[in-house]
């Protein structure tokens, strides 16, 4: 038989998430072939920012917040391990802001940390603007008015993640096959049985589908709403004292990134998609000079002592989201062999967890490490006629106006 021919699992996507998988199964001795349309980090993973945030977000939803600081937790542990395990990609925990600049943004952040101690999160620190720019130095005459902060958080080289995953999972006798788009999940009367491309059929008794923001083009019973990010990098610069942050510029929303090993510093922010009213492209991965030109702003904006600082690349790529901002891992419904791990907005504090989340639940047929219920794909989703053009903000503006306001997490933290 040939190689290609069958196998125990087929992955579906070469990213973080997808290497991670095929790693954890062929660390268990479990046969994998793993799809990549292009090549290994072609799509989110391989633009991404690096930043692990455990907590991204002012979410009220307190059960949501909960379960998915479970997962975030894990991962954290887990990459603590995989670094020893698969070589080094950077992780280094260095601690992470939310910034306030504004009055308002304080209060709120102040009652965001006071909820999250009640939910037994006691790491997170509320620090007032004094002890702020004592960590971050950098933020020079800029307002600030304090800070959430998580000590554990940090940022890793997502490039080097993936790959290091990849080159693992080949030694425990993956294989990883790039340039090949899945065409197709073959089914047979509600089972799974393989996946079509161009190279032919390949037969399969599970099949995950890792694809993030083109998971819905494969499997139509989820529905991901792909989001466009923006992101740009400095030449290399003296040691900055700088964290993964998210914060506000001027009413928009804008996260940045620490240096890279080699002193690079990166910062990002949200795109729109490009395209017409009704006809909008949040897949576009060209970035326009003013997109470049917005980056460099927000930058400047925060640490005003950078304006000389040369730009050397700049670059869009495509993230997903889900109608109620929980990623989806796990089985579909009804479609017996058939999983998906997709709709990850911040992947980077999920993926070397779910890769071996996913592996239990191949061999056990069941999630046991923790409680996995709120990323079920087969749970309810709200259809949601979604406000275009969306960048990722908006997305989560939208669902806490409807659905986590203050007065229901007051409702809710006393039931607790
Ligand atoms: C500009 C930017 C900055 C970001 N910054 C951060 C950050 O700082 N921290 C963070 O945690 N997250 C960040 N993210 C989000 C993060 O990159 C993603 O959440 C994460 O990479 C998702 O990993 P993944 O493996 O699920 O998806 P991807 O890396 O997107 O992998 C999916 C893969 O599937 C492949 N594929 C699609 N269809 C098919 C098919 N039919 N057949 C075969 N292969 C297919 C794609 O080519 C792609 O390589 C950022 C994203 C962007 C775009």
């Amino acid at each position: 038989m040939k190689v290609f021919d069958a196998t125990d699992v087929v992955v579906i996507g070469g990213g973080a998430v997808g290497c991670s998988i095929a790693y954890h199964l062929a660390k268990e001795g479990i046969d994998v072939i793993l799809f990549e349309r292009g090549n290994l980090a072609s799509g989110a993973s391989g633009r991404c920012g690096g930043m692990v945030v455990q907590l991204y977000g002012r979410e009220l939803n307190i059960d949501k917040t909960r379960k998915r600081l479970n997962l975030t937790q894990l991962n954290t542990h887990r990459l603590l391990e995989l670094q020893d395990k698969i070589g080094d990609f950077e992780y280094k925990q260095i601690g992470s802001f939310d910034i306030a600049v504004s009055e308002e943004e304080w209060n709120s952040l102040k009652k965001l940390v006071e909820i999250q101690h009640k939910l037994g999160d006691n790491e997170i620190e509320l620090l007032d603007e004094k002890q702020t720019r004592e960590i971050m130095p950098i933020f020079g005459d800029r307002t600030v008015f304090g800070s959430r902060y998580r000590p554990s958080d940090g940022n890793l080289n997502p490039f080097k993640l993936t790959y290091l995953l990849a080159r693992a999972a080949k030694k425990h006798g993956a294989v990883i096959c790039t340039n090949n788009k899945i065409e197709e999940i073959i089914e047979d009367n509600g089972k799974v049985i393989g996946v079509r491309s161009c190279i032919g059929k390949t037969k399969a008794k599970w099949v995950v589908n890792a694809t993030n923001a083109w998971a819905s083009q494969l499997t139509k019973e989820v529905e991901i709403i792909p989001v466009r990010e923006i992101a740009m990098i400095t030449e290399a610069l003296p040691e900055l004292r700088s964290c993964p942050f998210e914060a506000r510029f001027e009413g928009e929303f804008a996260y940045g990134t620490t240096q890279t090993k080699d002193g690079n510093l990166l910062i990002g922010g949200p795109g729109l998609p490009t395209g017409e009213p009704g006809n909008y492209n949040y897949y576009d991965e060209f970035i326009r000079l003013s997109e470049t030109k917005r980056c460099a702003e927000y930058l400047c904006g925060f640490f005003p002592s950078l304006r000389h600082v040369n730009v050397i690349r700049s670059w869009a790529g495509t993230m997903a989201f889900t109608p109620d901002g929980v990623p989806f891992i796990g089985p579909i419904p009804n479609k017996e062999g058939l999983l998906v791990v997709a709709g990850f907005a911040d992947g980077m504090a999920d993926a070397a967890a779910v890769g071996e989340l996913i592996t239990e639940y191949i061999t056990q047929v069941k999630f046991i490490s923790i409680p996995m219920e709120i990323f079920d794909p087969g749970r309810p989703c709200p259809k949601i006629e979604w406000p275009h053009p969306y960048v990722h903000e908006t997305l989560h503006e939208f669902l806490a106006k409807k659905y986590n306001n203050l007065e229901l997490a007051n409702k809710r933290i006393n039931q607790i």
